[in-house]
This record gives structure tokens, sequence and C-alpha cells, in this order.
């Protein structure tokens, strides 16, 4: 499974860093996400960025194949 952040759509509320911190941070200059892993591996990772697109108030997460 890969992730794909669109920083255009982020809105910087930081729900994916609060939700899947292994995989999301966000930018010390304007708190746009900042993708630390694309490739999302095993059941907790995937059920966390499940989890972290789920709660993406500007729908800027995508999940694929
Ligand atoms: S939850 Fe969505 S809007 Fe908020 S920082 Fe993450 S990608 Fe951006």
């Amino acid at each position: 499974m890969q992730i794909q952040a669109d920083t255009r759509r982020c809105v910087g509320a930081g729900m994916c860093a609060l939700t899947a911190p292994d995989l999301f941070d966000q930018s010390q200059h304007d708190g746009t996400v900042v993708l630390l892993r694309a490739g999302v591996r095993g059941q907790k990772a995937s059920d966390a960025a499940r989890e972290a697109v789920r709660s993406c108030p500007s729908g800027a997460l995508k999940l694929t194949d």
C-alpha cells in the first residue's frame, strides 16, 4: 500500500501526524503534511494509515495498492 499526500489540499490540521506519527509529520514552516514513508507494510501501519486518511479533514491523503 502506498500513501499519497497532496500538500496543496492540506490545511495543516495535524490529524495525520497525531494518528500515525510513524508515517506523517508536519512542516515546521507552514504545518502542512510531510510524508515520512510512502510505502506502508504490515497490519498495524496499514490500520494507522487508513485511520489517518479517515481523520484528515481536507481529503489531502490517499491510499493506493
Ligand atoms: S490531517 Fe490532512 S489536513 Fe491535516 S495535516 Fe494531515 S494531510 Fe494535512
